[in-house]
């Protein structure tokens, strides 16, 4: 049972708040680690969906046009894995000024040393190797997630497990305004975070993601999921198919872990390898299978409505002023509530 503050009288649903950075297309780890949860909320529940350019330029400030075209790329996986724009708005966020303004008033309520501490930012500066030249925008887009969540007044965020430091840090600028207002203006927000953690790399590295090029896209032709499976790693020790073989830390039983729904058909297969006698191919066919059936009606269903773009602008730019309107009442309050000066 999911629970939430009430938002207005006129309407007690938890409200949900999620968002992508628009540097790439989608892939299987957001598949897992968030749209799923997406996908079956949206039925009952009130939900924007923010395409986060703004937070893609933190580290894309050199690249603005890959952060402007993905804009629509990643519109098309929402659409194309089942968001519904009747029943979840899609908005643009650097379209959405209150945004950036609530951003910087949060700034005065979080220390730097609160912000290095953060362990998600702390290792992403480390794989995008920023140690010496941090842009101030990305140490601080914790902040601007703050400002996301809590502008739609967001009580549950269905996230990857990544994501959790974010939520603790937004809720935790949400007391300090709110000890600072003496009322409850915006609400705490909890993570719908999914068993499973996050999907490793295809490289085996920790997670998949979009910047480390190590990613099944969701849009990815036969061929790339294909070529995905075949290179993955599985146990370096398993030279021959008659070795005992480790399923833990093997990549494709990670896959299998997070995709394969025939749940005691897989703890057979683990059980197999692990006494000897069965072939990685073997396993790699039996993923391949799986992900090759997962993702044809996505891809089908996406080119379909790339023909159209036209259609999908028109549900960005909808979704983006019901946005507007939800995110300009917040600030207002925010505003109010901190005593700022007002004509
Ligand atoms: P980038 O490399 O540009 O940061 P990304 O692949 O990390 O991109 P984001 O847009 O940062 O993707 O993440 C969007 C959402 O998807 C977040 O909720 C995040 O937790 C989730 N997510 C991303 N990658 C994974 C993964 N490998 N496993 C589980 N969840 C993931
Ligand atoms: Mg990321």
């Amino acid at each position: 049972m999911l629970t939430g503050h009430p938002q207005n009288p006129a309407d007690r649903r938890p409200i949900i708040l999620t968002g992508d950075r628009t540097t790439g297309p989608l892939h299987l780890g957001h598949y897992v680690g968030s749209l799923k949860n997406r996908v079956a909320l949206q039925e009952s529940r009130e939900q924007f969906l923010l395409l986060a350019d703004a937070q893609a330029l933190t580290d894309n400030a050199h690249d603005p046009e890959k952060v402007r075209r993905n804009v629509l790329e990643v519109a098309l996986d929402y659409l194309a894995v089942g968001i519904d724009p009747q029943k979840s708005a899609i908005c643009v966020q650097s379209l959405l000024p209150a945004l950036s303004e609530l951003t910087l008033l949060y700034l005065n309520f979080v220390t730097v040393a609160r912000l290095e501490r953060n362990p998600t930012v702390k290792e992403e500066i480390r794989l995008r190797g920023f140690e010496r030249d941090i842009p101030a925008g990305f140490l601080c887009y914790p902040v601007a997630q703050a400002a996301d969540i809590t502008a739609f007044k967001a009580t549950l965020v269905p996230v990857g497990e990544d994501q959790a430091p974010m939520i603790e840090q937004s809720n935790e600028i949400v007391r300090r305004i709110n000890r600072q207002a003496g009322h409850e203006v915006l609400p705490e927000c909890r993570a719908l975070i999914p068993n499973m953690g996050r999907l490793p790399g295809v490289d085996g590295k920790a997670k998949m993601s979009k910047s480390q090029g190590n990613a099944i896209a969701l849009s990815a032709a036969p061929e790339e999921i294909s070529a995905a499976v075949r290179q993955m790693y599985t146990d370096p020790d398993h030279l021959r198919a008659s070795d005992p073989g480790m399923v833990e830390g093997n990549v494709v039983f990670a896959y299998l872990d997070a995709f394969d729904e025939d749940r005691s058909g897989l703890e057979d297969l683990k059980a197999h390898y692990r006494r000897g006698g069965l072939g990685d191919m073997v396993v790699k066919r039996r993923l391949e299978d799986i992900l090759q059936n997962l993702l044809r009606p996505i891809r089908e269903r996406r080119a379909q409505l790339a023909k159209d773009p036209g259609y999908v602008l028109s549900i960005l730019k909808a979704g983006t002023e019901k946005a507007r309107a939800r995110t300009e009442t917040t600030l207002a309050e925010v505003r109010a509530a901190l005593g700022l000066f007002q004509f």
